[in-house]
């Protein structure tokens, strides 16, 4: 049995930077890197926004150096998705596949993923025309006509860079006035080759049967007419949802199913803390998300500290350090 003081569940900048801390704390932790290793920071470009980096770093560089910094202190990196979590009791147990941990303290940092349309005819044409990640996908649609959907931050940082690489961008929003901030809103509509159609939904997606985007089908929300816009391309920009499919049930979660902390990261199950965009649905970047790894960190050594004294835990501590 693998037997841990702390794992760690997530690599983005919330699980690395708990990673950092735990392992500075002599924890040895356990760090699970899931399927999207690095987080949303892996499809980014330039960050311009994390402190200490003048002239700003690019995202997967970020990553990378955060991953090499918290293995310097012991962090041990399991490649892998957890398939299933028992919180039900201590130590708790974590499943990668057939494969099983125990931990006495478990830190969630399992971010959020890209929302769809929910069309289904969205995720069939996934990466072929249909995409949620301007930088990853941007470069194939150089001189192309695409669109954008969404009113927010994200969609506008979408169109800002694929309007350098596209003939044209059209953004699609269901209202009449953006949710983004007025400096993203003031770039975006600046640009020569962005046109917004407003009161606007997407509800059909072309051509499945040709295997590609050649169009979409536009409803404008008020008058319910339809529209046919020729494009080669769409990016969904529309927002996230938490990861905390593997939790529901097991822990308090909010109404957009993000997970509920409490007293810094402690969440409805003494000894599972959360960190980062699973359960931050207002700030949502690179520097809160390390932050509140930070605190995750913080927390559960405290909480392992107390635990000591009150509770042995199950299974040999000396298993901890392998
Ligand atoms: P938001 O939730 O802020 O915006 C989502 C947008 O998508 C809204 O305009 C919303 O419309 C629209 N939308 C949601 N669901 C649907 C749907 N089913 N169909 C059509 N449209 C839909 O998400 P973001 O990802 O844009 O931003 C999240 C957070 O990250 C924000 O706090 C933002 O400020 C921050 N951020 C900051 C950046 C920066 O500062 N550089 C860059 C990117 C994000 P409606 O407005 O009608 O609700």
């Amino acid at each position: 049995m693998t037997h841990r003081q702390v794992t760690i569940i997530g690599t983005g900048p919330a699980g690395l930077t708990a990673a950092l801390y735990a392992g500075r704390a002599n924890l040895t932790p356990l760090v699970i890197e899931g399927i999207e290793k690095g987080g949303q920071l892996m499809l980014t470009t330039a960050v311009d926004n994390y402190p200490g980096f003048r002239d700003g770093i690019m995202g997967p560089d970020l990553m990378e150096e955060m991953r090499v910094q918290a293995g310097r202190f012991g962090a041990d990196f399991v490649e892998g998705d957890v398939t299933a979590l028992d919180l039900s009791q201590r130590p708790f147990r974590v499943s990668v596949g057939k494969t099983e941990f125990f931990t006495d303290a478990l830190i969630l940092a399992t971010g959020a993923s890209a929302k769809w349309l929910e069309l289904g005819v969205d995720k069939q044409l996934s990466g072929k025309g249909v995409s949620t990640c301007a930088t990853c996908d941007g470069f194939f649609f150089r001189g192309r006509d695409i669109a954008v959907v969404g009113g927010g931050d994200t969609a506008m940082e979408e169109t800002i860079y694929l309007s350098k690489l596209a003939k044209t961008v059209t953004v699609i929003h269901r209202r009449d006035s953006l949710r983004a901030s007025k400096v993203m809103q003031d770039k975006a509509m600046s640009m020569p080759n962005v046109r917004f159609l407003w009161n606007s939904e997407v509800v059909d997606i072309k051509d499945p049967a040709q295997n590609m985007v050649t169009g979409l089908v536009v409803r404008n929300v008020l008058t319910g007419s339809l529209t046919d816009l020729a494009v080669d391309g769409v990016f969904i920009a529309i927002g996230h949802i938490p990861n905390t499919r593997l939790v529901a049930g097991q822990l308090d979660l909010d109404a957009g199913g993000y997970i509920v902390t409490h007293d810094g990261s402690r969440t409805s199950v003494p000894g599972v803390f959360a960190a980062g965009d699973v359960q931050d649905h207002i700030y949502r970047q690179a520097v809160t998300a390390a932050g509140s790894g930070c605190m995750a960190a913080i927390d559960a050594e405290r909480f392992l500290s107390g635990v000591a004294l009150e509770t042995p835990s199950v299974g040999s501590l000396a298993d901890a350090h392998p």
